[in-house]
């Protein structure tokens, strides 16, 4: 099928080199909207949905941020720490708004699982379904967050 217009410049955006340097899309050949689908697919089997996640992200990222770049202990149980980047970052699905750089490194004390996002992540997973592609340094597996989040 051929791509709109719309959706070539989505696929260019998602490119390396464009919107960030490492892309969003790592070694994945497939389409954005076929990883969108595969993991929304993913996301009914883990019977949990993207606003969910997006939110659960996003109470972690207000806590850590708050610390001042050393990481805090949540809940006795999730070790988080907000590192600040300077600069704003554009949403690569043609969509108005600029997020802020910055990383987020999370672990969970009890399952030692290890996620790090940022908050153009949480944006792309509540707004556009976008988990990122396999491969990319970003790439937010559905299974790993669920486990790790909760
Ligand atoms: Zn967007």
């Amino acid at each position: 099928m051929k791509l709109t217009p719309i959706e070539k410049k989505i696929n260019n955006n998602l490119k390396p080199g464009r919107i960030s340097s490492d892309g969003f899309l790592g070694d994945d050949k497939r389409r954005y909207s076929d990883i969108i689908n595969c993991d929304r697919n993913e996301l009914e089997k883990l019977q949990i949905n993207a606003k969910k996640i997006a939110d659960r992200l996003q109470e972690f990222t207000d806590a850590a941020f708050e610390s001042y770049d050393s990481s805090i202990i949540i809940e006795d149980k999730y070790e988080v720490e907000y590192k600040t980047v300077r600069g704003k970052i554009i949403c690569p699905f043609a969509h108005s708004g600029m997020y802020r750089k910055g990383s987020i490194s999370f672990k969970n004390l009890e399952n030692g699982i290890k996620i790090s996002w940022t908050p153009l992540n949480i944006h792309m997973i509540r707004e556009h379904g976008f988990f990122e592609g396999f491969g990319s340094k970003h790439r937010l597996d559905p299974l790993t967050i669920k486990k790790g989040l909760w």
